[in-house]
């Protein structure tokens, strides 16, 4: 594998780590508050975000790359609202979206076909986890500190349950792992 999209994808490794820890640290600031659905939510982001972390990861040693898994830095543990965590929990997306973005205009020049295939599924995710997340933050801004709203939309987000899509992903491909 080229040099730089070694590089390039060991740090896209890292990044999605730190996603995982970034809802990790926003879900123990919303059980903290007794957000019991907003946690679950945050916290079945986190396990999506490890699957996200291993995709990359796999896909480096079946190109016969080398993993080297770099240092995390420590995300915020203070959030002045549920409403912040989201929009940072938004902010950072657009951010992860811009580095995707940025690795198959790479994969693109220097004409890694198979790279450019995997990131056609983390484009298309990266889509949806915008949409999750302003989704969620936009309704926390339309309840503000109406306590009724605020729990019927903890009540709805405690019913997601995590599906590990990159495994769906696979079985879909009819890849063996
Ligand atoms: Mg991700």
């Amino acid at each position: 594998m080229n040099q730089k999209i070694e590089d390039a994808i060991n740090e896209q490794v890292r990044a999605e780590f730190y996603s995982a820890f970034l809802y990790l640290s926003m879900s123990a600031y919303c059980e903290s508050l007794s957000y019991k659905g907003l946690a679950n939510w945050l916290k079945i982001q986190y396990q999506e975000e490890l699957t996200h972390a291993l995709k990359f990861y796999q896909f480096l040693l079946d190109r016969g790359a080398k993993v080297e898994l770099r240092a995390l830095d420590q995300p915020p543990s203070d959030f002045k609202s549920p409403l912040h965590a989201f929009e940072e929990a938004y902010a950072h997306e657009q951010k992860v979206t811009g580095m995707i973005n940025n690795l198959f205009d790479l994969a693109q020049k220097e004409k890694d076909y198979a790279s450019q295939e995997l990131l056609h599924w983390f484009i298309k995710e990266q889509v949806e986890e915008e949409a999750n997340t302003s989704e969620i933050a936009d309704n926390l801004r339309k309840v503000g500190d109406d306590g009724n709203g605020l729990l019927l939309i903890d009540d709805k987000l405690a019913t997601r349950v995590f599906v590990d899509e990159t495994a769906s992903a696979a079985a879909e491909s009819g890849a063996q792992k």
